[in-house]
């Protein structure tokens, strides 16, 4: 039996994305092998929303059970309108709930912020996507799809570094927190990425060794992009962070790098942990 996984290929416009799934038989996957593990979720009737309904919490069968209720996370990230079939698929392949606690494993999948510990929170699935779309909507990305180098800034429980490294050549992920760098090297060791470098340090200094980037990505809002991401960042690059508009609003933010300086373009309200200088 193959262990391969069928290409993402699907036409997710064909699911008719607008229309409520509630109660109706979808088929996300195209067809694979029937003796394929997938073939079993080719069709199934989606009656909940509820990961816990969908089977999530059956913990002798999480992976085959996590795979269900991804697919259904990733449907609804096509209705939210994240179209890059990249991204998708990298979402359908990372297992969201091996970077949260286990008492919030049955949450995983929601379309929600959750924490991480030491007051930070994991972004909600359809920022990651919406984020990550955005970097790869730049003008870096390679000539086989992926983006080059990039940096992440707030590498958390490491859930976007994972799925960044899908969609990258090498990623470099800084975190200020020394109880969350360990975290995420623990969420990540099993996964064994070999072109995700995790670092500790201050994110708002960068990572010159990694320079130049082809995209810098921030989970942390200050006041303005730090001098240093514009540095490091390759021309054609791009950057995708959080600022601060206001007293208490963040926008999101694109800076790409031309031959001429940068462009800027602010994006939709957002919110996010502040980004914090110096290291704890
Ligand atoms: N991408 C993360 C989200 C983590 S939340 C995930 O998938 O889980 C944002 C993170 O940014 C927090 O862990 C916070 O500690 C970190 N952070 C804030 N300022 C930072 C800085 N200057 N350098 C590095 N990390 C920073």
């Amino acid at each position: 039996m193959t262990k391969e996984r069928p290409s993402f290929p699907l036409k997710l416009d064909a699911l008719e994305s607008k229309k409520n799934l509630a109660n109706r038989t979808v088929q996300l996957f195209a067809p694979v092998q029937a003796n394929h593990p997938l073939s079993k979720l080719q069709e199934q009737t989606v009656r909940s929303t509820k990961p816990s309904d969908l089977g999530l919490e059956s913990a002798s069968g999480v992976g085959l059970d996590s795979a269900t209720v991804r697919e259904h996370m990733v449907r609804k990230l096509a209705q939210q309108g994240i179209t890059d079939n990249a991204v998708l698929g990298a979402m359908l392949k990372v297992e969201r709930h091996r970077f949260v606690d286990t008492a919030l494993v049955n949450q995983a999948y929601e379309d929600t912020s959750l924490p991480i510990g030491l007051g930070q929170t994991i972004s909600k699935p359809n920022v990651v996507a919406r984020m990550i779309e955005l970097l790869r909507q730049g003008k870096s990305l390679n000539a086989s799809g992926k983006l080059g180098r990039v940096l992440e800034i707030g590498t958390g429980c490491g859930y976007q570094a994972a799925v960044l490294s899908q969609l990258s050549t090498e990623v470099y992920s800084i975190e200020r927190l020394r109880g969350l760098f360990v975290r995420a090297k623990e969420n990540l060791r099993p996964l064994r990425i070999p072109n995700l470098h995790l670092l500790f340090g201050d994110g708002m200094l960068g990572y010159e060794k990694g320079a130049p980037y082809g995209g810098i990505i921030a989970a942390a809002g200050g006041e303005n992009i730090p001098e240093h991401w514009l540095n490091q960042l390759a021309v054609g690059g791009r950057i995708v962070a959080p600022v601060e508009t206001g007293e208490r609003t963040q926008t999101l933010m694109v800076v790409d790098k031309t031959d001429d300086g940068f462009e800027k373009t602010y994006l939709e309200a957002v919110h996010f942990v502040p980004l914090k200088s110096g290291i704890n």
